[in-house]
């Protein structure tokens, strides 16, 4: 098959032809027909977050079932599915109760192993871990939904618990911050964002945040970009001081999709009473403070969100397929397998702003075989 391949830290990755994936007894190979290109596999190839070299990247993507391992009893070749960024065994408590988000034996293609910027994946614990494809969902609008989107959606639906009229307060507007703003229109929710970049305000504006906080104190160029209400947070004003003016006592829920200190602590400080807090972006720099009076005092409750399980996509995925939410509108370019190389390294010096990068893969020719099944897809 075909594969974006790596073979150092920071070294281009380019198409090479690489043996087929082989099909776990539990698993599937996917014949990938769309891929996200993510930070985190930014991250992977500049060496942040170590993977065995060389390496294919790839983890937010949609295709074709190619080939089925004997022990899968729910799919069979030619299904059109996706599948979450994390991947449980399927096999331990967590995964039995549905929660294979925190697997302490996940998978995560692209990162545990080689990913989707290729022609065929392979997916462990398959029964666990497929997502349909309903009918009016396509292979990019899926692959945008892996990884960020489906982090941000379970974020404020199973944590933040959104109900409409409430104030949602976004902290950090890049991927995941602008999914959330995007998911928490759509809920009904009123949504502050909050970012040092004009551009990534005037994007969260276009999505639908009723107010922008400029963190920076861009305050004139905050107030070109239209938005009702303006704040400047700087000269002395706090991004959490704002939005407790705008809101009228705080937000009923805050999602740091950025992921430091100082954003974790503006969220926290930026909820009402009996307000919700969810830790979204990853605090890499390890253990982070949180002004826990202020969590005793407005009695908040304080949530950690990584990913979303299979088994709690379909209300998703039927708000997409009805158009409720709209993940396309994130994207901002569609290229080929042998672009990824080139979009890795323009992440270099590029914020979100400029919209999710997919990649585009033709259906492979008819009779493909993984060698682990007897089963051929038809489909692709
Ligand atoms: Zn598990
Ligand atoms: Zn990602």
């Amino acid at each position: 098959m075909r594969a974006v391949v790596y073979s150092g830290y920071g070294v281009l990755p380019a198409v090479e032809e690489v043996a087929n994936p082989v099909c776990p007894a539990d698993g599937v190979v996917i014949a990938v027909r769309a891929t996200g290109v993510c930070r985190s596999d930014w991250h992977a190839w500049r060496g942040h977050d170590p993977v065995t070299l060389p390496h294919i990247g790839g983890h937010e993507f949609a295709g074709v079932v190619a080939a089925v391992g004997p022990e899968v009893t729910r799919w069979r070749a030619g299904d059109q599915v996706t599948v979450p960024f994390v991947c449980g065994c399927g096999r331990c408590e967590f995964c039995l109760a549905g929660e294979a988000q925190v697997c302490p034996r996940q998978t995560q293609p692209g990162f545990t192993g080689p990913g989707s910027f290729a022609e065929l994946v392979a997916v462990h614990a398959a029964d666990a871990n497929l997502v349909a494809l309903p009918a009016g969902v396509d292979f990019v609008t899926a692959a945008c939904l892996g990884c960020r989107f489906a982090t941000a959606f379970r974020a404020l639906t199973a944590h933040g618990r959104v109900r409409g009229g409430e104030w949602l307060a976004v902290h950090g507007c890049g991927g995941l911050g602008l999914s959330a703003v995007l998911i928490g229109v759509a809920l009904g929710a009123r949504v502050v964002a909050v970012d040092v970049v004009p551009a990534a305000l005037e994007r969260a504006r276009e999505l639908g945040a009723e107010v922008v906080v400029d963190a920076s104190g861009a305050l004139d160029r905050a107030r070109e970009l239209g938005a009702e209400a303006v704040m400047d947070a700087s000269g002395g004003l706090d991004p959490a001081a704002v939005i407790g003016e705008v809101t009228g006592g705080g937000a009923h829920v805050s999602v740091d999709a950025l992921g430091s200190a100082v954003t974790a602590a503006n969220s926290v400080r930026s909820l009402r009473r009996r307000g919700r807090h969810v830790q979204v972006g990853l605090l890499l720099s390890g253990p982070t403070a949180l002004p826990m009076d202020v969590v005793i005092a407005r009695e908040l409750e304080i949530y950690g969100s990584h990913g979303m399980a299979a088994r709690d996509y379909p209300p998703m995925m039927e708000m997409v397929a009805d158009g409720t939410l709209r993940p396309g509108l994130l994207v901002g370019s569609v290229i080929g397998l042998e672009g990824v190389g080139r979009a890795l390294a323009a992440m270099d010096g590029r914020s979100a702003v400029a919209g999710m990068t997919v990649v585009r893969l033709p259906r492979l020719g008819r009779g493909w075989c993984g060698g682990c099944t007897e089963r051929r897809s038809g489909e692709n």
